[in-house]
C-alpha cells in the first residue's frame, strides 16, 4: 500500500480500525470527523471473537481485554412468570472457541486512537463532511480536501456519503447510561442479562469492565422504548420510571438508585438498512454506512471491525485499487447479508408491540433453542462466526 493516499471520513470504530490497519501497512491516512477533539460516544458495546481477532490484529486486543468485562453468556427471562427465553453460552461452541467481551465503549476508542496515532494516521477534526466527489471530501462551509487515492466512507448510520434518503427509525430504540456495578451484587458479572414483558418491555444490565486503568467496573444499563414515548418519560417523573423498571426487575434498584438526573441515560435509535454493494459513485462504505440494524444480536461494531481488516486486507494484496475493492465487496457480502437478516428477523422478538413475535419467542424459539444441535448454532450465530468471515479475509488475493 506504500505511499497510497486514503481520506476515511468518520473516525468511530470502523473509521479508526482501518486507519490503524492501513497506516500500519504503509498508507498515508487522514481521517475526519464532526467532533471538535477526538472522544467517544455512547455506553457500552459486546465485541465478539471475530472482533476481537481483527482487534488482535490491531494490536489492541490485550489492552482491552485487561479493561472489559469477558461474557460467557446472554440471559434472558420473561416476566412475571420468570421463565428463562434467552439462555446462549459460548462454550456451546467447544473447543475454547473464546467468549464475548464486553467493553465501555471509551475503552474501545481509545485503543483504536492510539493504534491509528501510532501508525501514522493524521486526525482532522471539526470537519463535517458533506459530500465526495474526485476523491475529494466535500465539507460543509464549502472548504474540499486534496485530492486522495480512495475516499472511505465510515460516517456511521447516517453517512452524508450513503443511503439516498435517510434511513427511517425503528419504532423502538433504548435509553442507555453507564453506571458502576454496584458492591456486592447479585448480578452475574459474566453475563448480558434482560428482563421482557412480552416484546413492549426490555431492561437489560451488561457488565463492561472500566474505561481506564483503576477507574471503576461499570454496566451499560438499558430500557428499551418507543420512539413515541420519548417525549412522556423526558417530561415525566423519573421515580415513575424507575417503579416501571422495578416492577419489570426488581434487583436492578442499586443501578436505579444511582440515576438522579435525566442526562445520565442517552437515547439511541436504531435503524435497518444494507446498501446493495459498498463501493458507490467512487467512495467504498465500511461499517454502519453500508449494513445498519437494532443492536439486538450484537454485531454491529464487529461487522465494522471485519470491514475495516478486510478493505487493509484487499488493498495491501491488490495494488489496482478497483480489483482491491472488489475483493473486499466479495469477502464481506455472504457474512453481511447472513447477519443483517437475522438481526432484522430478532428483533421484533425483543423489541415490538407484537403479541406473536413474542408468543413465537416464548414458545417456539427458547423450547427449541434448547434441542441439539441449536445451542451451538446460536453461539456461533452470536459469536459472528456464521458465513467464516475471518476465512474470507484471509483468503483475499488468493488464486
Ligand atoms: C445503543 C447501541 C448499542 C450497541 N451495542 C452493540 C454491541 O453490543 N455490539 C456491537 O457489535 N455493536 C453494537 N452496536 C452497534 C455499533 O455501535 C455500531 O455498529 C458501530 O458503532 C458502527 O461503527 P461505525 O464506525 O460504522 O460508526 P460510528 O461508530 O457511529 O462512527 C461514525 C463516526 O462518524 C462521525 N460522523 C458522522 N457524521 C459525520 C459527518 N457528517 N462528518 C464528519 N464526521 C461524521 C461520527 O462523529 C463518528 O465518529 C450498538 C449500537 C447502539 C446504538
Amino acid at each position: 500500500m506504500n505511499g497510497r493516499s486514503i481520506a476515511i471520513a468518520g473516525g468511530g470504530i470502523a473509521g479508526l480500525a482501518c486507519a490503524a490497519l492501513m497506516g500500519r501497512a504503509g498508507a498515508r491516512v487522514v481521517v475526519h470527523d464532526r467532533m471538535d477533539a477526538p472522544a467517544p460516544v455512547g455506553s457500552g458495546l459486546i465485541l465478539q471473537p471475530v472482533g476481537l481477532a481483527v482487534l488482535d490484529e490491531i494490536g489492541v486486543g490485550d489492552r482491552l481485554r485487561a479493561l472489559g468485562a469477558p461474557i460467557r453468556r446472554l440471559f434472558g427471562r420473561v416476566q412475571p412468570s420468570g421463565r428463562v427465553v434467552l439462555d446462549v453460552r459460548y462454550r456451546a461452541l467447544g473447543g475454547g472457541a473464546g467468549e464475548g467481551l464486553a467493553v465501555h465503549r471509551g475503552a474501545l476508542f481509545e485503543a483504536l486512537l492510539h493504534a491509528a496515532r501510532q501508525a501514522g494516521v493524521t486526525f482532522e477534526s471539526a470537519c463535517d463532511v458533506a459530500g465526495a466527489a474526485d476523491g475529494r471530501l466535500l465539507l460543509r462551509g464549502g472548504a474540499t480536501t486534496a485530492k486522495f487515492d480512495l475516499v472511505v466512507d465510515a460516517l456511521g448510520v447516517r453517512s452524508a456519503l450513503s443511503h439516498t434518503l435517510p434511513l427511517p427509525p425503528l419504532p423502538f430504540g433504548a435509553l442507555w447510561g453507564n453506571l458502576d456495578w454496584p458492591a456486592g451484587s447479585a448480578f452475574d458479572a459474566m453475563a448480558l442479562e434482560q428482563r421482557y414483558e412480552a416484546a413492549r418491555r426490555m431492561v437489560g444490565v451488561l457488565p463492561i469492565g472500566s474505561v481506564r486503568p483503576g477507574a471503576p467496573r461499570q454496566a451499560a444499563f438499558f430500557w428499551s422504548l418507543r420512539h413515541a414515548d420519548l417525549a412522556a418519560w423526558q417530561e415525566g417523573g423519573l421515580e415513575a420510571w424507575k417503579a416501571d423498571v422495578m416492577h419489570l426487575w426488581p434487583q436492578t434498584a442499586p443501578f436505579l438508585a444511582q440515576v438522579t438526573r435525566r442526562e445520565q441515560l442517552i437515547f439511541a435509535s436504531y435503524c435497518h438498512g444494507t446498501l446493495r454493494s459498498p463501493l458507490k459513485d467512487g467512495v467504498v462504505h465500511i461499517g454502519d454506512s453500508w449494513h445498519s440494524a437494532s443492536p439486538q444480536l450484537g454485531q454491529g461494531a464487529n461487522m465494522a471491525l471485519l470491514d475495516a481488516l478486510a478493505l487493509a486486507r484487499a488493498m495491501e494484496r491488490h495494488a489496482d485499487i478497483a480489483t482491491a475493492m472488489e475483493a473486499y465487496a466479495r469477502a464481506r457480502l455472504v457474512h453481511i447479508r447472513i447477519y443483517q437478516l437475522a438481526s432484522w428477523m430478532f428483533t421484533p422478538a425483543y423489541q415490538s408491540d407484537s403479541d406473536a413475535a413474542a408468543w413465537l419467542r416464548d414458545w417456539v424459539l427458547a423450547p427449541v433453542s434448547k434441542l441439539w444441535p441449536a445451542p451451538k448454532i446460536l453461539a456461533a450465530l452470536v459469536a459472528g462466526a456464521i458465513g467464516s468471515p475471518l476465512a474470507a479475509i484471509d483468503a483475499i488475493g488468493d488464486g
